[in-house]
């Protein structure tokens, strides 16, 4: 099968499962995994904020940064594709006690001048905004990215207004490989970024949030009340240390191999800007995806005519090109 579902549907590699194996390891609740450890400290360096915490999921990390920028009866600005909106069952809602406040978008990239608006002061006739959340590069957009000024004249114009910035940049290694900016860079001016160990990078389980140390304090408290207090999780971070080390440099042949699949089904390729290739079909989706698989090959259905295309480094150039010629005839 060339599984194009998504990219969290990758293997550890080989040197992932040696480092797993052989990982030193202790209790991370008690801060005594000396793998964690290494692994919050490179990602905290890595991403130009004073701290990192691992956590098993970017949904969960994701709930944890609304929960420390918000309180309970504010709202939270997103877009209105957002993970957080529509992946992540109401966990603002149910976790934080807060409305996510949608913001038109065509892609999923906001801008200042459009978040303005939805920005709304206390009083007694509002909930009060609290943050804003970016999606970079954006899931449901897809792999949409904002331009480094739009990143910057958002979390300048928030901080004005009093209100958080949270990038959710689960694939926020697609964005360095395709812009060229660090991921420091990238994050300098948000107030917390999470990104995703088990994306494109390629670790079996993990994500990180990273920002001001007090705040990471928190999110530990958080992290437990979630039930992510993992033990001996440093198996984990093991892997999640050579996906930072090793997989970012492999993200480039997962764009070029998009480009590959949006010409198959007729998109411009220049406007696919990472590894991700949405789609609009005439026929019924359920039986496209049907006929698809039919031919060795895996895609989502999205929702409405849509279907999603996700490369990463276990789908090589060859699965592409045959991936490519099968969607040509089934179109
Ligand atoms: C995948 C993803 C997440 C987190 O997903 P988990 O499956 O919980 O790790 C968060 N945001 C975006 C944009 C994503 O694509």
């Amino acid at each position: 099968m060339i599984d194009l579902r998504s990219d969290t549907v990758t293997k550890p590699t080989p040197a992932m499962r040696k480092v797993m194996a052989e990982a030193e390891v202790g209790d991370d609740v008690y801060r005594e995994d000396p793998t964690v450890n290494r692994l919050e400290a490179h990602a905290a360096e890595l991403l130009g904020k004073e701290a990192a915490i691992f956590v098993p999921t970017g949904s969960m990390g994701n709930a944890i940064a609304i929960k420390l920028h918000t309180r309970h009866g504010q709202e939270v600005i997103c877009d209105d594709r957002a993970h957080i909106l529509d992946w992540e069952l109401a966990m603002t809602a149910w976790f934080s006690g807060c409305l996510a406040r949608p913001v038109p978008t065509s892609n999923g990239i906001l801008s200042w001048s459009a978040i303005e608006p939805y920005v709304k002061n206390p009083g007694p006739f509002n909930a009060h905004t609290a943050m804003v959340n970016i999606e970079h590069p954006h899931n449901m957009g897809g792999g949409t990215l904002y331009r480094i000024e739009a990143i910057d004249e958002i979390c300048e114009r928030a901080h004005a207004r009093n209100l958080k910035v949270h990038m959710d940049g689960a694939r926020l290694f697609n964005a360095v490989a395709r812009t060229g900016l660090t991921p420091a860079r990238i994050v300098k001016n948000v107030d917390t970024v999470m990104t995703c160990l088990s994306k494109g990078l390629g670790a079996p389980v993990g994500s990180v949030l990273a920002g001001p140390a007090d705040l990471i304090t928190r999110a530990r408290t958080h992290r437990k009340q979630l039930g992510g207090g993992m033990r001996q999780s440093g198996i984990l971070a093991a892997a999640g240390l050579v996906a930072l080390e090793e997989s970012p440099r492999k993200l480039y042949a997962d764009h070029e191999n998009a480009r590959l699949l949006a010409k198959a089904v007729g998109i411009d390729p220049a406007t696919v800007q990472t590894n991700i290739v949405i789609f609009e079909i005439a026929s019924d989706p359920a039986s496209f995806i049907a006929g698809l698989k039919q031919e060795g090959i895996l895609a989502s259905a999205i929702g409405g005519q849509k279907i999603r295309l996700v490369t990463h480094y276990d789908v090589s150039r060859q699965d592409c090109e045959r991936a490519a010629q099968v969607l040509r005839t089934l179109i």
